[in-house]
């Protein structure tokens, strides 16, 4: 109960924080802070007294991800997956691990000496089950000579790891014909293909959950490595990218209501409706972390979840477009000694209040989230003792990665979806 007292405390202490602190235009990244302070409070005492003499790095740090979209191009798929680009729920052809994703998705083409281009990999091509991958596309059929074809689930995803991983963070890129022996060991094409390359086109509909595998993987290996550096890094990115998973529009392809004429509703439901209400409604009393066993069914069921609200987001709010006088849905504020048209309080308000609680629900469900993630990681570490932690420097290549970051996020202009 202490611990209840104290997180209310710092709560009204920490809004004074978020709130002052001046920051470029993205109104999500207030969520972001807040969620990544609160969560600190839902730790175990074996964890709490390190997460809070940190909790300023955790919260400021929690945009890091957000500011790296304009340092790095492939960034912006980590923060999002578009659902319906996989059909309906349980959505059961889409891999649910790295690999099969990208041996199911990843476009890689081979050019032939007669300079016809053929896609060998890619949405389309293979069909995988759980022993194996069988070629549907007609035209590799045709190349390969045959109408059957097929190889071991073992073969295909060592091919995704060694060849597709490695490459696939770069525009365009090329693989040596070698590569391909690993799928087509026998196949008498080969001797006439002249390139092998591939595209990132196949992440353009998101990437997040593989992203919080990959992110989670990373937090257990600082624990183990205890490198406090890298610990808070990871988990103030890793806290953004869960809170990310929890916001329905960051699961579909009409991210911000542009498909259904409702355009800036990302911001309306993420941000504006946070910045207006969280402080004076918002509870965020939300328990104390559990271990999470399976982390990757975990992270799945949170965005299945969050697509589920999807729906909901959309409907109310153009109802309520329709309701609500039109010519008190917009008002003007200033805000960084600038004048910004935005969506007027008690508009705000109605919104929030018809959506009956999701805001809410699910900022607090993300903040339990980060926790539980964050403990978890901690315990498959093997609970390192924190109190050994001792302050590094930042490595020369940490701290101008910093600088790189907080420079290109000045100067403009990101990568892909403007989402927070
Ligand atoms: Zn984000």
């Amino acid at each position: 109960m202490k611990r209840s007292i104290l997180s209310i405390l710092i709560l009204f202490l920490s809004f004074q924080y978020l709130s002052a602190a001046s920051d470029p235009p993205a109104w999500g990244f207030f969520g972001h802070r807040l969620i990544n302070r609160m969560a600190v409070f839902t730790l175990p005492p074996e964890m709490i007294s390190f997460y809070k003499a940190n909790i300023e790095y955790l919260t400021e740090h929690a945009v890091d991800p957000d500011k790296r979209r304009y340092a790095a191009r492939l960034e912006a798929a980590r923060h999002y997956m578009d659902m319906d680009q996989f059909g309906y729920y349980p959505f059961e052809s889409l891999p649910r691990t790295w690999y099969p994703f990208l041996a199911t998705y990843a476009n890689v083409y081979v050019v032939l000496d007669d300079k016809d281009t053929v896609r060998v990999m890619g949405e389309g091509v293979w069909r995988g089950s759980n022993k194996e991958y069988k070629v549907i596309s007609d035209s590799l059929l045709a190349l390969l000579d045959t109408q059957y074809y097929r190889v071991p689930l073992r073969d295909m995803h060592q091919f995704a790891a060694f060849s597709i991983n490695k490459a696939y963070r770069h525009d365009e890129w090329e693989y040596s014909r070698d590569s391909l022996k690993g799928i087509f060991p026998n196949a008498a094409f080969l001797s006439r293909v002249t390139k092998v390359f591939g595209n990132a086109s196949f992440s353009e509909h998101g990437l997040l959950p593989y992203n919080l595998d990959e992110m989670f993987n990373r937090l257990v290996k600082a624990f183990v490595a205890m490198d406090k550096n890298a610990i808070l890094r990871l988990s103030a990115e890793l806290g953004h990218y869960i809170g990310d998973a929890h916001v329905p529009l960051h699961t579909t392809k009409n991210y911000n209501g542009q498909l259904t004429n409702q355009d800036g509703i990302h911001a309306f439901w993420e941000s504006r409706i946070p910045e207006l209400f969280a402080d004076e409604e918002f509870d965020f009393l939300v328990g104390k972390a559990q271990f999470i066993k399976e982390t990757n069914d975990y992270f799945w069921k949170v965005i299945f979840d969050s697509n589920e609200g999807v729906k909901l987001v959309l409907d109310i709010e153009n109802n309520l477009k329709k309701s609500f006088p039109e010519d008190q849905q917009f008002c003007y504020e200033n805000r960084l000694q600038q004048v910004i048209r935005t969506q007027c309080r008690d508009f705000a308000k109605a919104y929030m209040v018809a959506l009956d609680g999701q805001v809410e629900d699910r900022m607090r469900e993300a903040i339990i989230s980060v926790g539980n993630i964050w403990y978890t990681a901690w315990v498959t570490a093997g609970q390192p003792d924190l109190k050994l932690l001792k302050d590094a420097q930042l490595s020369a290549q940490e701290q101008a990665d910093q600088e790189e970051l907080e420079k290109k996020f000045q100067q403009g202009k990101g990568y892909g979806r403007n989402h927070e």
